[in-house]
């Protein structure tokens, strides 16, 4: 088989040596960790280690985490009117979410669609805070959700700022960090999020574990009701190994992110200036603002970005592109939508996501790669013109 380079991080992270082995650890104990039974105890042992290693890494306590299938599901947890809020039942009248969130956050979770309002972005794909501040002032108890950081740009939010103008509107505010626990400084105190949500397959644990991160704030009802696992925030048996898993991972990323992060700004901005002298007309989205170290979202006037993930994939690279197609029919990207991009230059939009184990020759690759799609892309043209 031909070498592959993988620069799909922002879509998920292969496993991490220390997940893999707490995964398979874990699939050794026959229990659920609700048996009161020694087997039992031993998978809660599990479960409560995991709690902690995955509250380490965002400041939070153990108490807080409550675990679920991943960031999907805990922004459907999260969102929902009804909240207690330090132990007052509370009812939100609206939910608020940025127009470039993911779409497990756009669909609003359990508020009525007519409750739900998008909030604009600047071009520069930073949300518009000024703008977010007035949208809430009229509403009695906002419930807003926005990211840390975008998975197409990486920009990075103003989440701290944000929060201090949601709480003195006296509303709540959820953050969605997928993309920036275990990545970049992500703290639940630092952001001052009364929610927050983490995956466990984006830092390297497997898939199909994530977190809801719960302080002060929870949602009144549970989505799943049944065994009362979870608290009762999340019923169903855990998946002892994936929980373990994401655990593991977490620790590994708490104590090594700094120094990959560093890492990984060197070999994007190596990347984005080697793109710059192969293709002088090419454009990256979102950097003149702070971005995810690890993430270059670019394109170049004729690019069509479809076409060229799979000349990408034909070279050995694996790179995403902004636009999705479904029943043969290609959508702009709704985060360049949201940034009034040029439409010519969003229909070639093209991710290229790092991680810890991308090396300078990747990006070499990378750019061998680039320049044979952009040299076919010129070739065609000479011939249409
Ligand atoms: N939020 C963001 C910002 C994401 O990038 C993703 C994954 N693409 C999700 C939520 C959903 O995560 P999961 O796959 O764990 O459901």
């Amino acid at each position: 088989m031909t070498e592959r380079t993988y620069f799909d991080w922002n879509a998920t992270a292969p496993l991490r040596a220390e997940a893999r082995a707490a995964v398979l650890g874990a699939f050794d104990v026959t229990a659920t960790a609700s048996s009161v039974h020694s087997e039992g105890r031993a998978a809660r042992g599990l479960i409560e280690r995991a709690r902690g290693q995955v509250a380490a890494l965002i400041g939070a306590e153990a108490k807080e985490v409550v675990f679920v299938s991943g960031a999907t599901e805990a922004n459907a947890l999260a969102l929902t009117p009804e909240l207690v809020v330090r132990g007052r039942q509370v009812t939100c009248d609206r939910l608020f979410v940025s127009a470039i969130e993911h779409s497990s956050v756009l669909s609003g979770g359990r508020f009525a669609p007519d409750r739900v309002e998008r909030l604009s972005v600047l071009a520069n794909g930073v949300i518009d805070v000024a703008a977010l501040k007035i949208a809430i002032a009229q509403a009695k108890t906002p419930l807003v959700s926005v990211m840390h950081a975008n998975n197409e740009t990486g920009v990075i939010q103003p989440v701290a700022e944000i929060a201090a103008i949601v709480h003195e509107a006296g509303g709540i505010l959820h953050v969605d960090a997928v993309q920036t626990a275990g990545r970049i400084a992500c703290d639940m105190a630092a952001l001052a999020a009364d929610m927050l949500t983490v995956s466990s397959h984006k830092i390297g644990g497997p898939q199909g574990a994530g977190a809801l991160i719960m302080r002060g704030v929870q949602p009144a009802a549970a989505l799943l009701k049944g065994g009362g696992q979870e608290r009762g925030f999340r019923a169903g048996t855990e998946s002892v190994a994936a929980i373990a898993g994401f655990g593991a991972a977490a620790e590994a990323a708490a104590s090594t992110y700094e120094a990959a992060a560093d890492r990984m700004a060197a070999l994007r901005d190596r990347f984005e200036s080697l793109l710059r002298i192969a293709t002088p007309q090419a454009m990256v989205f979102g950097a003149e603002v702070p971005r995810l170290p690890n993430t270059s979202y670019f394109s170049a006037p004729g690019v069509k970005a479809e076409t060229a993930v799979i000349s990408f994939d034909l070279n050995g690279v694996a790179v995403s592109s902004g636009s999705a197609c479904s029943s043969g029919k290609v959508t702009q990207s709704h985060v360049l939508t949201a940034m009034a991009a040029d439409p010519a230059l969003a229909a070639g939009a093209l991710r290229v996501s790092l991680g810890w184990t991308t090396t300078e020759p990747d990006i070499d690759r990378l750019i061998i790669a680039w320049k044979r799609v952009a040299a076919a892309l010129l070739k065609r043209q000479a011939q249409a013109a």
